[in-house]
């Protein structure tokens, strides 16, 4: 079987696993409790805060340990909630954890502005510009796109922040983007900051905000005094250690390459064909496909039966969620059916990809022959 569903969800390293089983079965004290063991299992989780913020490029700020980036995404920002006249600004490509936190906030009364995408996926800077003013209190945009791979400049948000709505904060989803690109976080001033442990093949049920300022955010659950008084509920201490080993062990530069050169060999193959049309990003990672004329379910079908695995974009939501974001990029209903998600990993093999580039474009090609 050949796995090229990698922003879905990755294979955890083996050595986490084991990690786990140390923390769940021998060093299984509660972190918050009195004695010595306890205390120690409240250091190893400091580690992990610290070497986390190193990961990112922060130098300052918190790390707050969740159950995954559905929940970091709610925190943000149901979290930075203010009584008054706030305003909240989200860009219309988001991940559901973030576009429908956004919905549930418009609901309750809030004012919520969605910011446009380009045609290549990022989001309409111009537009940003002008729904934002003193009274925005969030803005939530995210590093890379789950479905198309475009990477949001956060450089250029950050400025335009900064010029336009100075008291906002700034909240970044980047769990397509950690472990994956090289950057830091403090050179866009980013106050929260979403990650995902089983996206860089750490566990699944294991998240972390990245929170600047503790004062800017408030607990959504009531509890006990963990996470700062943030997060109630005893942290999964194995899970977040097998985590910190899973960030530890990436390499993103030379992952970066290695998946550059396996992104070439699916461009070079698929590019023969002028039914096939790329995305195109500066992302190696994420590569959303549409193949003329055809149903991309369907054409996943195919291939599952084929022991090829690919996505539909975001697995965690319906089509109805994918047609949001392709469609606002100027897609019409056809073109968003016709489209199929590949994304990639650092353990795929060049031989691997070869293979599947060539079997999805003989597939495709046996379909639309049946069809037309
Ligand atoms: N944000 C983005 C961009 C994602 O791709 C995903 C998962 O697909 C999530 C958030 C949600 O992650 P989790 O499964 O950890 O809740």
């Amino acid at each position: 079987m050949i796995y090229l569903d990698n922003a879905a969800t990755t294979k955890m390293f083996e050595e986490g696993v084991d990690i786990y089983k140390k923390y769940a079965c021998y060093s299984f004290f509660n972190p918050s409790a009195g004695y010595n063991q306890s205390l120690e299992i409240s250091n190893e989780l400091q580690k992990t805060r610290e070497a986390l913020l190193k990961k990112l490029g922060a130098k300052t700020g918190n790390i707050i340990f969740t159950s995954c980036a559905t929940e970091s995404n709610n925190f943000a920002i149901m979290g930075s909630k203010r009584n008054g006249k706030w305003e909240y600004v989200f860009s219309i490509g988001e991940h559901p954890s973030v576009y429908r936190t956004a919905k549930e906030l418009e609901m309750q009364g809030y004012v919520v502005h969605f910011v446009n995408l380009n045609e290549n996926g990022e989001i309409d800077y111009e537009h940003l510009k002008t729904l934002l003013n003193e009274k925005t209190r969030l803005v939530s945009v995210m590093h890379v796109s789950n479905e198309t791979g475009a990477i949001n400049d956060l450089k250029r948000i950050n400025e335009i922040r900064m010029q336009y709505a100075p008291k906002a904060l700034l909240h970044v989803d980047g769990v397509q983007a950690f472990c994956k690109l090289k950057y830091n976080i403090d050179d866009y001033k980013i106050d929260l900051y979403t990650v995902s442990a089983h996206k860089f093949h750490g566990p699944k049920g294991v998240g972390a905000l990245y929170v600047r300022n503790i004062q800017s955010i408030k607990s959504l659950l009531f509890g006990g005094e963990q996470e700062f008084g943030l997060r109630a509920g005893t942290e999964n201490v194995g899970g977040i250690k097998a985590m910190e080993y899973a960030f530890n062990h990436i390499d993103v530069e030379s992952n970066f390459q290695k998946v550059s050169k396996l992104y070439n060999i699916f461009a070079n193959n698929f590019e023969k064909n002028e039914r096939i049309h790329i995305l195109k990003t500066n992302n190696p990672y994420i590569m959303s496909v549409e193949f003329e004329g055809i149903n991309g379910e369907t054409l996943m079908r195919i291939l599952q039966d084929n022991e090829i695995l690919v996505g539909m974009g975001s697995a965690c939501s319906t089509k109805k969620m994918g047609n949001r974001i392709l469609e606002n990029m100027g897609y019409s209903k056809e073109q968003v059916k016709a489209h199929i998600r590949i994304s990639l990993d650092a353990s795929l093999t060049e031989d691997e990809c070869e293979f599947a580039s060539k079997e999805i474009v003989r597939l495709y090609n046996d379909l639309w022959e049946r069809i037309k």
